[in-house]
């Protein structure tokens, strides 16, 4: 339900796509890559995949 937990902190962009950081309400950064185009997957790391204690998720 409460999914607009997480803040961005940063945003940048690099050869592979753009990199977010953004910090949940629990505290963890987490680093999210979303590639150019459509054919890239997109990637997170760093926090918690799901299951946050906090914005459960
Ligand atoms: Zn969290």
């Amino acid at each position: 339900m409460n999914t607009d937990t997480h803040t961005i902190v940063s945003r940048h962009t690099t050869s592979e796509g753009v990199v977010v950081w953004s910090r949940c309400a629990c505290g963890r950064l987490q680093m999210a890559l979303i590639p150019y185009g459509a054919r890239g997957k997109g990637l997170t790391a760093g926090g918690h995949d799901f299951h946050c204690p906090r914005c459960g998720g």
